[in-house]
Parts: C-alpha cells; structure tokens; sequence
C-alpha cells in the first residue's frame, strides 16, 4: 500500500495550481487538488480575462469617435452594461469549463472546498471530516485584494466586485493608483462613467519607468479621469444611493460606487503554515527559494501566494518549472528576468526591463533613447494623443536593459521585445535591424540619437 493518498497535493487550482497538477499528472503522478472557489482561478474568473473583455468593450467609445475622421457616421451609439457583463461571465464560465476538463482528463482528483494544513503531510479539506495525505504539498492559493483599513471600509469594493456590477454606476471614486486601479478607471471612464482616482503618492504607477507614469498620467487626464495624487482619503460614508469620499485635507467628494485598488496581498493566512514551519514574509508572502520550495523540505509554493512577480505567465513558469523538478527529475531554477508586462488602460503601456531610474542606480552609465510622436491614425482621427517609446542601454556593454511603450498595441510589440532583449539584444543589433513601415513599432529599430548625454559624473570619463 501507498505510504500516502497522493504525491502531489496542490492547494488552489489557478493558473499556477492548475498547471502543476496537469503537469505532475501526465508525468506519473497521483494528483488530488482543492479549490474553494472556482476552478481557473483569478486570472480566468475575475482578473486578467474579464478585465480584458471589459477593455475591449470599454475601448470601442473612443473607437466610434476616432471613427469619424475616417468618414463614418456614427450616430445613435448606445451602451448597455448588461449585454457587456453578461457576455463576459458567459465566457468565463465557459473557460471554467475548459480548465475543469483539463484537470479531468489529466486524472488529478478535484475537490471544491478549502483545503488547510495539518501538518507537513497532511491536508484537511473543509467539507468532510478526514484528512488526506501526500508526499509533497504544492500551496498555489494565490492572493486578494486588499481593502485599506479605513472607517467605512465596508462600503468599498474591489477588483473582484467590478465583475459582478449589475448596473454600470454614473460616477466612480477609485482609491490607489496601481495597474488595477488604471486599468479599472480608463474601463469605467471609456463607458462614460465619471471617474475619479485618488492616490497618496505623488504619481500613479509606482516603480514604472517616470516617462511612462507622467504619459500616462497625462494622457488619462485628457480622457476625462480626474486623477487627484498626493490625496489621502479619510473616511468613506453612506449618502442617499451612493457614498460620500472625505478627504484628509478637508474636500469630500459623492460617487456612486468607491472602489479600493490598494494592491494585493499573498492568501496565506489561517492556511496552518506557521505552525508547521513554513516561513512568512512580512507581507505575509509564503518565502520559497528559486525551485519554489519553501522552508519545509516536501511543501513548496508557486504563483502569486509567493509575491514573486504576480503575473500569470510567470505562476505558469513557476508551476512548470515545480514539475520539470520534481516529477521529471530535471532540476528547473525559475529565472525572473526580462518579464514583459502590461497595463491595459487607455492609452495601453507595455513595458519590460528596468526603467531609467532603476537602470541609473544599477549601471554606472547609462544612455536612453526616445521618440514621441502623434501616431498615424491619429493624424485622421484627430485624436490629440502622443505615443512614447523608451529604450534604455547600458553604456558600457550596448546592451539594451529596458523597452517601455505608452500607445496602441504596446502590450503585443512589448511581447517580441522582450524575446530579443532576453537574448541580451544590443542597441547596435536594433539599429541594424530593418524596419517594418508604417508600424509604430518601427521606431524601436529607428531611433538613433540620445535623449539626453549622461549626466557627467565627477572624476569620471561620463562625458567623453
Ligand atoms: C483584476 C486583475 C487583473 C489582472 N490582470 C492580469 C493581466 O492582465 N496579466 C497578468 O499576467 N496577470 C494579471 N493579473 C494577475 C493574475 O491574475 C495572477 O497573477 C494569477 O492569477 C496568479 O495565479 P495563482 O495560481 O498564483 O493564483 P490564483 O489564480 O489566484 O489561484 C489561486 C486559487 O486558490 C484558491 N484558494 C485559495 N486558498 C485556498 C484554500 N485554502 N483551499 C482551496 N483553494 C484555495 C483560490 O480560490 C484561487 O482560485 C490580474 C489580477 C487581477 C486581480
């Protein structure tokens, strides 16, 4: 008889759980896998895939006014959030299909409800009253959004709520200023909603390239958002149908619905991880070295539960890399280099590599090279916004460190940049690259001079 019920016990079946119980399965394993909510996980039932489908939908307003310019009429345009959110989660429900079978037909036993830990080898699943056991335990449960402890707290919404709104709010106050909270805010204000985003810090996005949050920031303003940084929120009140924001330096501000977009945060707690060992960061982050395995020998994690970088190509890498390791005794190390990212607010960013500030504090020099320009469609359209493509090199080595895009398309030209600069693609290979006419993307290969010469560093040869 088996020393335990499975090898591989995996809890959450999201993108990275889901993954790796498929994975370990076709490699041999006997799989078992619980998940509390529903199977796909956030990125397929309430992140990244309904987020975009809202993005389309969102994107299709300035569509029909862009389309003037080019001799459409168009008149007699109408929305109905409904037909939207409707045709959303009939989609997603689809796609919950898609993973439920994945897990099916890889033979990995699924269980609908929370599973915790009971000790290093053992699980208790919510729903019955006995516990199963596994060799090793994969914790993939990923992480929630977190509400800032304020007093009204209970009246905001999140992320996952947005999802479910069954009637589009006239007015909209969004508490952060992070790729969520962009993305959400240009949704909402392209389907004619007033949005006002408000941020403590003194610009959206932090830790992206400055040029892109500035571009951006600008960019959203011209669109409509009221954007209000350096703004601390009180207190959130209830005020007829809608809410009333108090602001710390004294201005209130009325909405129909307030959402909170203040980050995420890693679902590790009551999971019954510290009492067996398992280190926690102090955000709460199950710490796991770079196989995924974490303080206890046979439990390891992957995916957002570890606040790595919480992407779903980069939970999926993880969950194969856990795999290939340990069912496939090909030790896999998960390099988190080079990850190409997006924000899909409107105008799009797509960005990869260091940006200039971090690249000054790495590099001892460092050249960027720059072009803004008012893309062709534009020129018709009349649309009065510029893109921006960023490339920062490292002096030294000609190696390009960073490629950052505000426009159209930027998260789809962002995806092959990153191939050739995690190839440690130099500015000299760019530059002899040929370009492809008319495209935006033309300018990454055509951009020749230096935005500005380096600032020149004392006792040095900078600025030779
Ligand atoms: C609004 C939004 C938009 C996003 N957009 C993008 C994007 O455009 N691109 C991108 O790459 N990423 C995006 N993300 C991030 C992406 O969704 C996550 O990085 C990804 O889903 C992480 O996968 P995971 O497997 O770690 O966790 P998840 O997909 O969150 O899966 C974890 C699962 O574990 C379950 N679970 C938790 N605890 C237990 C327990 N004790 N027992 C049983 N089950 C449990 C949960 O219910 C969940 O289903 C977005 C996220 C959000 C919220």
């Amino acid at each position: 008889m088996a020393e335990y019920d499975y090898d591989l016990f995996v809890i959450g079946a999201g993108s990275g759980g889901v993954r790796a119980a498929r994975l370990a399965s076709e490699l041999g394993a006997r799989v078992g896998i619980a998940e509390e909510y529903r199977i796909g996980g956030t990125c397929v039932i309430r992140g990244c895939v309904p987020k975009k489908l809202l993005v389309y939908g969102s994107q299709y307003g300035s569509d029909f006014a862009d389309a003037r310019g080019f001799g459409w009429t168009c008149q007699d345009v109408r929305f109905d959030w409904p037909t939207l959110i409707h045709n959303v989660k009939r989609e997603v429900d689809r796609l919950n299909g898609v993973y439920t079978r994945t897990l099916e037909r890889a033979g990995v036993d699924r269980f609908l409800t929370r599973a915790v830990l009971q000790s290093p080898h053992e699980v208790k699943l919510a729903d019955r009253d006995a516990t199963l056991s596994a060799k090793t335990i994969l914790v993939a449960s990923g992480s929630h959004p977190m509400i800032p402890d304020l007093p009204g707290k209970e009246h905001l919404i999140s992320s996952n709520e947005c999802f479910e709104l069954e009637q589009l709010p006239g007015s909209m106050v969004i508490i952060g200023a992070g790729y969520i909270g962009m993305e959400f805010a240009s949704i909402f204000a392209g389907l004619g909603v007033a949005v006002t985003v408000l941020y403590r810090g003194d610009q959206i996005l932090r830790d992206f390239d400055m040029d892109l949050r500035d571009g951006l920031a600008e960019a959203m303003r011209n669109r409509g958002v009221d954007l209000r940084v350096e703004t601390d929120v009180a207190s959130v009140e209830r005020e007829g149908h809608g809410y009333r924001v108090r602001l710390k330096r004294g201005d209130s501000i009325a909405a129909d619905r307030v959402m909170a977009a203040a980050g995420r945060r890693p679902n590790t707690m009551g999971l019954g991880l510290e009492k067996i060992g398992v280190a926690l960061g102090w955000d709460g982050r199950l710490v796991v070295d770079e196989f995924s395995k974490s303080a206890v020998d046979n439990i390891y994690a992957v995916g957002d539960v570890t606040h790595r970088m919480n992407l779903t190509p980069v939970a999926i890498h993880e969950a194969t890399a856990f795999a290939e390791t340990l069912f496939n005794d090909t030790p896999t190390p998960v390099d988190h280099s080079f990850i190409p990212t997006a924000v899909f607010s409107q105008p799009e960013i797509g960005t990869v590599g260091l940006s200039e500030e971090k690249a000054r504090e790495m590099y001892r020099r460092v050249d960027i090279y720059k072009a803004q320009f008012r893309p062709l469609r534009a020129m018709v359209s009349g649309r009065d916004e510029k893109m921006l493509m960023k490339l920062v090199v490292d002096m030294e080595s000609d190696k390009v460190l960073g490629c950052h895009i505000l426009g159209g398309d930027a998260a789809e030209i962002v995806q092959m940049a990153a191939v050739a600069l995690k190839l440690g693609v130099t500015k000299a290979q760019l530059d002899k690259t040929m370009a492809l006419h008319p495209s935006a993307a033309e300018e990454l290969v055509t951009m020749r001079h230096k935005w500005e010469a380096p600032a020149p560093v004392a006792g040095s040869d900078a600025a030779a």
